[in-house]
């Protein structure tokens, strides 16, 4: 190779790769911008855009559960409580359903053994929180005694619209947490 060609060719060959770059970043900067404003400036909800089984937050319609408690006793990492006591009428009930949903890895092995399928994955997935206690969803009140439902009438209970229930009560964690409002109003568009 002469000492012209050897010269000549590295400038050649990088004024060819700056024009190929370059060429790249006018198409581009020419194209419509594809990123996709979130939260807030979709036009359609995030969470409408995703497919029917979808794994986010758990929910449980209470009109339907029979307190079997085959959902607490699945969970590999203890994710559910569920306390069951008796009232002074001798009746038993519920006092207490919670889901840890910051702790829960979504592996569904709750939702498959529950006999009535009212424990259930919705596309509810906005749960960014300040701390972790406030991703406790409790589905009974303090004070509460939920009556367990009978497997039969609970197969002719309507179930509701998925994410419904957690949706309400993740409003709830907000009002019960004041300092996360903000971030928790700017998640669920209100
Ligand atoms: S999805 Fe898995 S980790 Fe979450 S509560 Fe159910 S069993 Fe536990
Ligand atoms: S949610 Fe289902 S599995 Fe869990 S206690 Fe209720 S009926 Fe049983």
């Amino acid at each position: 190779m002469s000492r012209m060609s050897e010269y000549v060719r590295p400038i050649v060959n990088a004024s060819k790769t700056i024009f190929e770059g370059m060429v790249v970043t006018f198409a581009n900067m020419l194209r419509k911008p594809v990123t996709i404003q979130y939260p807030d400036k979709t036009e359609t909800p995030v969470r409408q855009q995703l497919p029917p089984r979808y794994r986010g937050f758990l929910e449980v319609d209470l009109r339907r559960c029979t307190a079997c408690r085959l959902c607490m006793n699945t969970c590999p990492i203890d994710c559910i409580r569920i306390d069951v006591e008796k009232n002074e009428e001798k009746k038993r009930g519920m006092t207490v359903f919670d889901i840890d949903l910051g702790k829960c890895m979504f592996c569904g092995l709750c939702v498959e053994p529950c006999p009535t399928g009212c424990i259930s994955f919705t596309p509810e997935f906005e749960g960014a929180a300040l701390n972790s206690d406030s991703l406790v969803a409790r589905f009974i009140d303090d004070g509460d005694f939920i009556l367990p439902a009978k497997a039969k009438e609970a197969a002719g209970i309507e179930p509701p619209e998925p994410g419904s229930i957690v949706r309400k009560l993740l409003k709830k964690m907000q009002d019960e947490n004041p300092g996360e409002q903000g971030m928790m109003d700017k998640q669920l568009h209100v």
